[in-house]
């Protein structure tokens, strides 16, 4: 068995990368043990906002604004249910209000994107079902939303890569590079290889040193509700819902370091009601038809990991997406092929070299 490049894990990062690889006539073959968006990237709410989140403004905002443009393109390209969707941030204290303000200064800077906060008697204008306790809330116009689970699936048939459903267990090294990986028992020999294994990048049998990246458990409900859909995906201290084109009020999420147990808890499922009843008090008849669980790949300073591996002339790595793994997916894979092809990338990625954690 043998292809251009092997990319270990069939996560978005690296259905990302093999498309983008395809985009530049290079066979890849993704090495998946589980099934392709079998995790976090099949399971996620599917968020897509450049604006906000760990390092934002700050050294993520590069790569989330070359993810949000290359998103808007996916989706022209494949159908994964992209859509615009409006992002509603709420307040229930004057100092989240005054958190709010400061966003939406940042914010009203950025080409395409309005962003305006609501006082108290307008916030009920959004939707009439929120919490009269709501003092303020932020509308940012401009932010997207897409299908995870389809958009994963879609980069993965769009690349052409060859599917080989195993854990790949290590690498076959050929002075300092790597002409091999090793899978379900055999070596497939390749020219590069990618590793995009999410929250299991610190496995040490591939790269015989351990990356400091932790799974971060989160869980979401996919909700019956009775009334007129949510038409905004409305967040607060970390929380969101919308409504889905399912029909489901899909609403998250929890933070657990829970190592990786990805067992839906009964805890999380009482947070996320209790939640979803603070925000909008005015919603009836929930009813939880789906619960899920999955791990966030978290590098320890919260910055993705992209780029090319120390220990090995030709091996990258596409990880560390965090909290916004599906936005970033797009940008990780297209800098990975770029990398690979010509040696550089159109944005400065030496804020999430690996080098960072001694490598
Ligand atoms: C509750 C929740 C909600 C989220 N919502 C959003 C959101 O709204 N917007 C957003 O941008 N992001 C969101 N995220 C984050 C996003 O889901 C992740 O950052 C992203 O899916 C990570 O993708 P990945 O490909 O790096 O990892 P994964 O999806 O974990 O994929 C890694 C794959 O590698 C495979 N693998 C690992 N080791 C091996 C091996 N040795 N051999 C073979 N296969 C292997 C695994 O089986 C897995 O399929 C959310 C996350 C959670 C938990």
């Amino acid at each position: 068995m043998s292809a251009d490049v092997v990319i270990v894990g069939g996560g978005i990062a690296g259905c990302a990368t093999a498309y983008y690889l395809g985009q530049h006539g290079l066979q890849a073959l993704i090495v998946e043990r589980d099934g392709i968006g079998a995790h976090a990237s099949g399971l996620a709410y599917g968020g897509v906002n450049p604006l906000s989140g760990a390092g934002i403004p700050g050294p993520m905002h590069p790569l989330a604004q070359k993810a949000f443009a290359l998103h808007a393109t996916l989706g022209r390209e494949l159908d994964v249910g992209y859509r615009r969707r409006a992002t509603v941030q709420v307040a229930f204290t004057a100092e989240e209000t005054q958190e709010l303000a400061t966003q939406v200064r940042w914010m009203n800077t950025q080409a395409g994107f309005q962003a305006q906060l609501l006082r108290a008697e307008q916030v009920r204008d959004i939707d009439a079902r929120l919490s009269p306790d709501i003092v303020a809330a932020l509308v940012l116009q401009g932010t997207a939303e897409v299908d995870a689970a389809l958009l994963t699936q879609a980069l993965a048939t769009a690349s052409g890569a060859q599917i080989r459903k195993a854990e790949a267990t290590g690498l076959v090294r050929d002075g300092d590079r790597v002409c091999g990986v090793r899978a379900g028992g055999e070596t497939i020999a390749c020219a590069f290889v990618v590793l995009a294994q999410g929250p299991w990048l610190g496995d040490v049998r591939l790269l015989g040193k351990r990356i400091d990246v932790a799974p971060l458990k989160g869980e979401i409900l996919r909700l019956k509700a009775s009334g007129a859909p949510v038409e905004q995906s409305i967040g607060w201290a970390g929380n969101y819902l919308t409504t889905k084109p399912d029909g489901l009020l899909w609403a998250g999420t929890t933070e657990q370091e829970a190592g990786f147990d990805a067992v839906p808890s009964a805890a999380a499922k009482r947070t996320i009601l209790h939640r979803v009843r603070r925000m909008l008090p005015g919603l009836s008849g929930l009813e939880v038809q789906r619960h899920t669980a999955c791990l966030r790949p978290m590098a320890a300073d919260g910055l993705a990991l992209l780029g090319a591996a120390a220990n090995a002339a030709n091996v990258y790595v596409a990880a560390g997406g965090g909290r916004k793994g599906i936005l970033y997916a797009p940008a990780m894979g297209e800098i990975i092929a770029s990398l690979m092809v010509g040696g550089e990338t159109d944005i400065d990625i030496a804020p999430y070299a690996l080098g960072r954690f001694g490598w």
